[in-house]
């Protein structure tokens, strides 16, 4: 890593602490095939001049990562207004974008799903008073530099703000600016310190930035340390790289890994277009090393808030082994307005799903509250409505059915045989508009 300023109490890197990784053959040509043929990469031509040894090393494409207008403009036609524009937003909000994701475009169209959550759009700056710059206040939540100690037996360790790819939709935007910084060991101590000292601290999430920007050898140096403390259970680790860079996780990483477990993993699959064979080889590698990987998905206007796309993506999803674990309400974030839905979407998204598909491809839809409130969950309205000792409730289909409670009111069970002899059995009923069928003190009603 070389180091040229310091800033915020952290290291300033120009280029990322970089380790010797073995190369990744994610590809079906060999490194042993001629130079000058020409591979596939992708859903574009963008790249198929690549050899398959580079395309397979995360380093090369690390690299390679296009970080400025210019650059892009030489792979994608765009008009001399259009690159005024970029320029602008980029000015604000740069660009970081890799080969193997950029290879993910389909540049005929201009609405694809990979791409907006790529290249920049206008209303990042014409939309940009709306929001907030920090609005999950992690700041304020910052116990030591770099650690956030927010709810009760979780920590958030921050070990870098450097990306493989600059999401545009991202909580934490406002850092990009602050030019790629890696905590050093005089940084990670304190933290270390801050958790040996907590017991109630179980489960540290390691996050950034994306953490698997550092070396292999750096990583397994500061988890290994977390793994010392004997009351962390659980080391977490927030990932892009199975989206935007799988070959970064390699046989090196994986080794690593599966010495320290129970390590769990989130990455952030937006979209099932994202779910690649290179992408479901990286998963399987981390399951392999005994891995959990669940995903974490932001719901994005005109890129995933329909329900076919939320069922292609979870489904999708199910099929690699990874969980579907949350779909964010995207948060609040200045610069990011333009893929902010209605809360409705994800109500009706969760709808769509539920008893549509497997349970386990339904994830929770939450929204992050501003100023540190938390993740809430939030569903659809199942309990229509509540007496004493009965629910009224609505199944996925639209069909009602009355509950009873059996804690809400303690009935006898003299009274119970009472109900249900003075109940006349098969007697349909009529509740409002519509009509049930009344047997043996359960009652269904049908719309
Ligand atoms: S990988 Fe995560 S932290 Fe990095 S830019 Fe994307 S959303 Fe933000």
């Amino acid at each position: 890593m070389t180091k040229s300023a310091i800033a915020n109490n952290t290291i300033i890197s120009e280029e990322v602490d970089e380790p010797p990784s073995k190369n990744v053959n994610t590809h079906s040509t060999t490194d042993e095939e001629p130079p000058g043929k020409s591979f596939v990469h992708g859903n574009n031509s963008l790249y198929n001049h690549v050899p398959a040894s580079d395309w397979n090393d995360w380093k090369w494409h690390f690299r390679n990562r296009i970080t400025s207008i210019d650059d892009l403009a030489h792979l994608i036609p765009f008009s001399t207004e259009e690159i005024a524009q970029l320029k602008l937003v980029t000015a604000k909000y740069p660009i970081s974008i890799t080969p193997y994701y950029l290879s993910l475009i389909d540049l005929a169209d201009r609405n694809d799903p990979v791409r907006k959550q790529a290249i920049p759009c206008i209303e990042e700056i014409t939309m940009g008073i709306l929001g907030m710059e920090d609005p999950l206040e992690e700041k304020r939540d910052s116990v030591v530099p770099g650690l956030v100690h927010r709810y009760p037996d979780r920590a958030l360790m921050v070990l870098t703000d450097i990306c493989p790819m600059f999401c545009r939709h991202c909580t934490r935007k406002r850092e990009w600016h602050h030019g790629g910084w890696v905590r050093t060991n005089e940084q990670i101590e304190p933290m270390l310190d801050y958790l040996r000292k907590h017991t109630e601290v179980r489960d540290v999430i390691v996050s950034g930035g994306d953490p698997l920007t550092l070396s292999t050898e750096r990583l397994e140096s500061i988890i290994s340390r977390i793994r010392q403390i004997a009351h962390i259970d659980i080391i977490r680790i927030g990932t892009r790289f199975p989206v935007v860079l799988p070959q970064r996780v390699d046989a090196e990483l994986c080794d690593m890994l599966s010495k320290y477990g129970p390590i769990w993993l989130n990455t952030h699959f937006n979209h099932y277009r994202e779910i690649t064979p290179e992408a479901a080889q990286a998963c399987d590698r981390l399951l392999r090393a005994g891995v959990p990987v669940n995903n974490q998905c932001v719901l994005m206007r005109g890129i995933n808030d329909e329900v076919d796309i939320q069922k292609k993506l979870c489904q999708g999803l199910l099929k690699i082994k990874v969980r579907p674990y949350y779909l964010f309400q995207c948060d609040e974030v200045q610069g990011t307005e333009h893929l902010r839905t209605p809360v409705e979407t994800g109500l009706k998204i969760i709808q769509g799903l539920r008893g549509h598909t497997s349970g386990l491809a339904v994830p929770h839809f939450v929204i992050d509250l501003p100023e540190g409130g938390g993740k809430v969950p939030l569903q659809p309205d199942y309990v229509l409505a509540k007496t004493g000792g009965e629910m009224i409730i609505r199944n996925y289909s639209g069909h009602i059915f009355r509950y009873r409670n059996p804690g809400a009111e303690q009935l006898e069970m003299k009274d119970i045989i009472a109900a249900a002899e003075a109940a006349p059995v098969k007697q349909p009923v009529k509740v409002g508009v519509r009509v049930g069928v009344k047997d043996a003190g359960r009652l269904s009603i049908r719309p």
